[in-house]
This record gives structure tokens, sequence and C-alpha cells, in this order.
């Protein structure tokens, strides 16, 4: 098969990643595959028609013509604390293709086997957390977040082995790259900054190709230009960076506006592109609280559901960290020159994040007082235990006479006669701006949960395909939608998750 893919990254040289080959598994068969992404990216292939060879082709058993697989080499703050080798442990990035529109993607495949960054691990990924990552990353897509997608689940027919044994799968992610704030910590931690302005100079092709000095783009067999690639200009790092944060922005805020929890906010899991990756630990908030955490490992609450945009600015001042080399030779004089980006980078998340709230209860433009009503409403839900996502729903209902959630609506009497007289003026622009900012569903832990154990125990996925169906259309009611609405009994009190499953 030839899909067009060329080897962009691997181009790069032999600091950025080890040439590595998927292991084979012993009986590849193909569970899920994502049609109308494969279509974007014009592959050709049905689940219908061709199971049997895209089984093969995204278990790693067969290699697509023309692919270099590779796995990366990265660094990264895990917890904050710097681990200078980590890299893709059971990871291979196939290459990258284009998609209609000739954005290019890299396909990547998860649980394909060991490589030299495996450490202890086996390079394996069990069903349950690939089918997760499937159904997180779909619902998230829905919901407007940006984030990596997957292509495809295939089971291998072999056993994984964590505390017992499971069955295991391949999942096949898409992402604009895999850059993360860790492969620019990999290089300066090494010093080698002839890698660094490589790197640098392939992103800004890559996501930032406005960037660019060169009147020439790049050809997609060669996207960093071998004669300029160890050129960069101080302005244009500064310029880089300045669009790698202009990327994280819609990203949290995002995450913030769906009760979305990442839970391993690690510099190596933050994207330069500003994609939402690694789903392992992730989960959604139920009843509002900022100090929200599901994490089995964040014994601390460092990346609590409030604590996002805060570590967000952390990891892209270690990011920061890596570039000041690179923007003056002097230590100081960099600092000076840097940090105005970084104090900008928190103005534009405070200010994005009351237009986002204030969304959320129909208002366009954030007026003085706005950001109190905002923080009374919050106050009252954690107060009272409401769930965040059906609150904002049930708000958007009451502009509408039919759908009046009179529970919570009864549990805010103190606070609407606040809120009625601010939209009054313009109710039906309100109420519009709610529909498309407020889920009326999100892919909910305890749903997600059950629906694993079932597909796991059965091999059946009816149900599955039945809540993904739900779930792409977030922001409609239809029938189906209310049996996935309920917020769990216990409050998810008992509910935990884990990184590498
Ligand atoms: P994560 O916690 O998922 O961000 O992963 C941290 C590091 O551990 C990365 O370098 C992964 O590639 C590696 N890793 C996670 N699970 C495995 C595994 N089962 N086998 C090998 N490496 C792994
Ligand atoms: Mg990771
Ligand atoms: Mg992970």
């Amino acid at each position: 098969m030839s899909l067009n893919l060329s080897n962009n990254y691997q181009a790069l040289g032999s600091s950025f990643s080890e040439q590595t080959l998927p292991a084979p598994v012993a009986q590849p068969s193909l569970l899920l595959w994502n049609e109308t992404l494969a279509k974007t990216l014009t592959i050709p292939f049905s689940q219908d028609n061709d199971a049997e060879l895209i089984a093969q082709y995204f278990s790693g058993n067969k290699l697509i013509d023309g692919s270099k697989p590779i796995a990366q080499a990265y660094s990264g703050h895990q917890f904050g604390h710097f681990n200078p080798q980590l890299g893709d442990g059971r990871a291979h990035l196939l290459g990258d293709i284009a998609d209609i529109q000739g954005q290019r993607w890299d396909i990547q495949l998860k649980g394909s086997g060991v490589s030299s960054f495996s450490r202890q691990g086996d390079g394996r990924c069990a069903l349950g957390p690939a089918l997760r990552e499937y159904i997180m990353s779909e619902a998230m897509f829905a919901l407007g977040v940006p984030t990596t997608r997957c292509l495809a689940v295939v089971t291998t027919g072999e056993c994984v082995y964590r505390e017992r044994p499971y069955e295991g799968a391949v999942v096949t992610r898409v992402a604009a790259s895999h850059i993360r704030v860790g492969t620019f910590q990999y290089f300066a931690s090494r010093g080698d900054t002839d890698s660094l302005k490589r790197l640098i100079n392939y992103a800004i092709n890559r996501h930032f190709p406005e960037l660019r000095v060169e009147e020439k783009t790049p050809t997609t067999v060669d996207l960093v230009d071998k004669a300029t690639a160890n050129e960069i200009s101080s302005e244009q790092v500064l310029k880089f960076f300045s669009a790698v944060l202009s990327k994280q922005v819609p990203l949290v805020l995002s995450w913030s506006r769906v009760g979305f929890i990442h839970g391993v906010m690690n510099t190596d899991n933050t994207t330069i592109s500003g994609e939402t990756i690694d789903y392992g630990p992730c989960a959604m908030m139920n009843s509002y609280d900022a100090d929200t955490v599901f994490s089995s490992i964040d014994r601390n609450g460092r990346y609590a559901f409030g604590k996002q945009i805060g570590i967000m600015q952390w990891n892209m001042t270690r990011l920061a960290e890596t570039l000041l080399p690179l923007v003056a030779s002097d230590e100081d004089d960099a600092v000076e020159k840097i940090e105005p980006l970084l104090t900008q980078f928190h103005q534009d998340l405070q200010q994005g994040n009351l237009i986002m709230m204030a969304a959320k209860i129909g208002i366009d433009e954030p007026e003085q007082g706005d950001a109190q009503l905002i923080n009374d409403l919050l106050g009252i839900m954690q107060k009272q235990k409401l769930d965040y996502t059906q609150t904002f729903a049930a708000l958007t209902g009451s502009l509408n006479k039919n759908k009046i959630d009179e529970t919570i609506i009864a549990a805010l009497n103190e606070w609407l006669p606040r809120w009625n007289t601010r939209i009054e003026p313009f109710k039906a622009a309100a109420h519009q701006l709610m529909v498309k900012t407020n889920p009326m569903v999100i892919p909910r832990n305890h749903h997600v949960e059950a629906l694993l154990d079932a597909c796991q125990e059965t091999g059946d996925l009816t149900a599955l395909n039945k809540f993904l169906a739900v779930l792409r259309q977030p922001y409609t009611e239809t029938q189906e939608t209310k049996h996935y609405q309920d917020s769990p009994v216990d409050g998810d009190k008992n509910y935990h998750t884990y990184c590498g499953t």
C-alpha cells in the first residue's frame, strides 16, 4: 500500500530519533476504524472492505510503502522533575501524510513494540486504554477542543501483562506533529544548539509557515531546507515562541470550558502545536470543584482542574528556557527579551478565561462586574456540588421555555435574578452563544468505563458505537443524548485513572 507518506522528521537526522521497526503481533484484528478521519487523510480504506489489510498495516505487521518508522527522542519534566531521557518507548512514527487541504499529519502507532527509549516498559498497550483514547479524543474533537485523534484500534491477539493479563492493542494516532516541549528540552539539556535550530525551522515550516523568511516553500519530501536548517535569527525564535504560546491559549481554555482534566501535563505531554495529547489518566469533572483530581499518581494535585492554566504557563516557561541561548548570547539580555512574551501569555489566558466563562453564561463582551457574576456562580456550584456540565446546560435551557431543569434552577435562585438582569437586553443572542459554548453531553467517566468493560467482556461494539454517535454531536440534544447526561451516583469519589497502561 502506498499512502504518499513522507518521512520528514526522520530526515532531520539521527540526533532526533532512532530508526526502529514495529514488532509484529500474533493476530491483528481491526476493531475501530475512523472512516471520516481516513477520508480527510485520503486513505482509501473502508472497514467493510479492507478490515484485514487495515489490521496488517495499523498493527505494524506490514510496512506502508515508503515508511521509515522511527521512535522520537525527547526529555521532559514529569511532575516537576526533569527526566533527560524519555522518548517513544512504545510508539512508532510511520511518517507524515497530507490531508485534502495539504496540511501534513503524523501517523503514529502506539503499543507497537519497544525501542531504545523503552526503559523497563514492554512497548505494548492494553485494549482498554486504546479504546479509551479513541472515545475521549473523538469526543474532544467534536467538542471543538484541539486534539490528536485516533485513526484505528487493532487488537493484537496477544496478552499485555499489567496487574493481570489484558488483551493487547495497537492504536494509530494522528497529530499535527508530535513535537513536544520535551523535544526542545532534549536538545537544550545536551547543549545541542544546531539540532535545536533545526527543530525550530522544522516546526516553523510545519506549523507556522507564515513565519518563514524565505519565499520558497519547502518541498514535501524535505520540510527543512538543508542549506538553511541550522540558521535562525533571534527575531525568528521570538516570533516562533510567541506563535507556540498563541496555540496553547485556546487549548487550555477549551479544557476549562468542557470540564476536561488532562491529568498528566508533563512537558513531554505538551505539544507545541497546541493539541491535546496523552489521554492516559484524563477524566471529566462532574460537580464543580477546581481541586478535582482523578489520576492515581497525582497525589499532590499538581494537575488538578483549576491548576491547568498555571501549569501551562509553567510548561511554557520551561520551553522559553530552552530558547534563551538562541535569543541572545548574554542570558540576562535573552531573559529580558523573552519575559514580555510570557507576561503577554499570562494576560491572554486571564482575558481569554473571562471571555470563555462569560460566553458560558451568554455574555459576548464581558464588562465590569461580570467576573464577579461568574465567580459567584462558581462559588454556589462548588458549595452545592452542582454538576458543571448540567448546570450550564440548565442555564442554557432556562432561556428556552420548553427546557427548564427545575432542580438546578432552584439551587441558583439567589444568583439568577442578577444574571437575568444582565442578559435581558440580548436574551436571544445570549441563548445562541450558550448553545454553542455549553455541551449537552460529555464523555462522562462512568459511561466510558461501563462501555469499556462491556466491550472487553463481550467484544460487542454496538453500545460503544451508539455512544460515539452521541458524543459526535455534543451541542445537540437528541432522543439518545439523555442516556449519557447523568452524573455518577457516587460523584466518582472512588474513581481513579492510571498513566501507562
Ligand atoms: P507517559 O506517562 O505516557 O507520558 O509516558 C512516559 C514515558 O514512558 C514515555 O517515554 C513513554 O514512551 C514511556 N512508556 C509508557 N508506557 C510504556 C510501555 N508500556 N513500554 C515502554 N515505554 C512506555
Ligand atoms: Mg506521554
Ligand atoms: Mg501516556
